[in-house]
């Protein structure tokens, strides 16, 4: 097997999703970084790589086939966001649109529900974003406390939540609330389709540090009215039906963090072959070196994870899915820090310039460790699930 093999995922993917990631590396390659970052600092928003994503089938990659997609799973939508982001666009909303909301749609969704959200998703017509993060809550989601309470035929929505990515580009928001009869204890999800014109909802931007089109929020939700068909799936469902967009999420985000990394890797390594201070171009030195290969195994064990989890969640093992996710989440945002920095560390003062674009990616490479999920929140899934430890919190 050539090193080549193992990087185009020929030895775990089927020769679809190979082609599938040919064809949206091209597109990716159209717009690049160059496009992505100018968006980024001019306060644009990548709606001409959105809707061309969208027109072409690829957000939509896993939608099923009967609401306009393609009818391909999670994996599929993986492959597109790791190729986009090591093209340099990284694209948040992808993480959260068709990934979260587009799952939770598809696998809870009555019928109806389905016919309403799930074709603008699949052709990137629409967005969504999705809330579940508050404020005195944060990773501990057993805390939240936005509520949903019955009023004949409607539900009254009330709380805050932050952080949220995307609210000002979305038509509607995926609200985690609990109902009033499950107030407290084990967070028994109730999720709400929100629409962000809705009476009583307003948002606020946070003044992030990351370079990044997309936006982060807090949300106000002052008694807003929704119809009962607003709510998706079941008042009080299990856990289950919150992670059945949870799990894709941190499956996206790794797909994300590996993308992240693979391209600074490539930046990394032909800036070595190229630049020479003494006799030898700087790559011939160890300590430019061998860093690079770590991460090269790092990165590749860390695809291999990915593609592992989405291949567990696409065959329906949800509690190995989930575990997978985790680690592939974990293994990705290691890798997209170590790689940024040391793709940094190669190209010298170089590396700080902002032509090079490596400087920019760092507040995006960090955001890898800590959401989805921290990388602390994941030890302590591994320790307590994976190796029996006792729950420690
Ligand atoms: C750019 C960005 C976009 C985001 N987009 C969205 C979005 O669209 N929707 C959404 O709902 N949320 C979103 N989030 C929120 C994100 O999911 C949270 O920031 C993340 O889950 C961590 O929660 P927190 O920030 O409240 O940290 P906290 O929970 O306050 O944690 C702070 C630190 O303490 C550690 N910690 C906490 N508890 C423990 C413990 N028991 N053991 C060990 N360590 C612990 C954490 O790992 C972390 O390092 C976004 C965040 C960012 C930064």
């Amino acid at each position: 097997m050539t090193v080549d093999t193992i990087a185009t995922g020929a030895f775990t993917e089927s020769e679809e999703r190979r082609e599938l990631r040919k064809a949206v590396a091209a597109l990716g390659a159209k717009y690049g970084s160059d496009y992505f970052l100018s968006a980024a600092a001019e306060g644009r928003k990548t709606t001409e790589l959105w809707s061309e994503a969208g027109r072409l089938g690829y957000l939509g990659v896993a939608i099923p086939e009967e609401y306009g997609g393609g009818g391909g799973d999670i994996g599929d939508l993986a492959a597109v966001c790791e190729e986009l982001s090591a093209a340099g666009c990284p694209l948040l909303l992808m993480v959260v649109s068709p990934a979260i909301v587009g799952t939770i749609i598809a696998q809870y969704g009555t019928a109806e529900q389905k016919q309403r959200w799930l074709p603008g998703l699949a052709d990137g017509t629409a967005t969504y974003a999705f809330s579940i993060t508050e404020p005195d809550a944060g990773s501990n989601s057993h805390r939240i406390t936005t509520t949903a309470e019955r009023d004949g035929d409607a539900w009254v929505l009330n709380g805050q939540k932050t952080y949220i990515s995307g609210v000002d580009e979305a038509s509607h928001v995926l609200v985690v609330a609990r109902t009033v009869d499950n107030k407290t204890g084990s967070l028994k999800p109730a999720l709400f389709m929100l629409p962000t014109d809705s009476e009583g909802f307003s948002y606020q931007q946070i003044d992030m540090g990351i370079t990044g089109p997309e936006k982060q929020f807090t949300l106000f939700i002052d008694g807003v009215r929704l119809p009962a068909d607003a709510l998706v799936g079941s008042e009080d469902a299990g856990i289950e039906q919150l992670f059945a967009g949870l799990n894709p999420e941190r499956i996206m985000g790794a797909a994300s963090g590996c993308g992240m990394a693979r391209l600074a890797l490539d930046k990394a390594v032909a800036y070595a072959k190229e630049r020479q201070v003494w006799k030898a171009p700087i790559g011939s030195h160890q300590a430019i070196a061998h860093p690079l290969a770590r991460i090269h195994i790092e990165l590749e064990m860390a695809r291999l994870m990915t593609q592992k989890a989405a291949a567990l969640y696409a065959a329906g093992d949800h509690m190995g899915a989930g575990e997978a996710a985790n680690m592939a989440k974990y293994a990705a945002g290691e890798v997209a820090c170590t790689a940024v920095d040391q793709a940094i560390q190669t190209h010298g003062g170089n590396g700080l310039a902002n032509e090079y674009q490596l400087v920019q990616m760092l507040t995006g490479s960090r955001l890898t460790r800590i959401a989805p999920v921290s990388r602390e929140m994941i030890l302590n899934f591994v320790a307590q699930f994976s190796l029996g430890l006792p729950k420690s919190y």
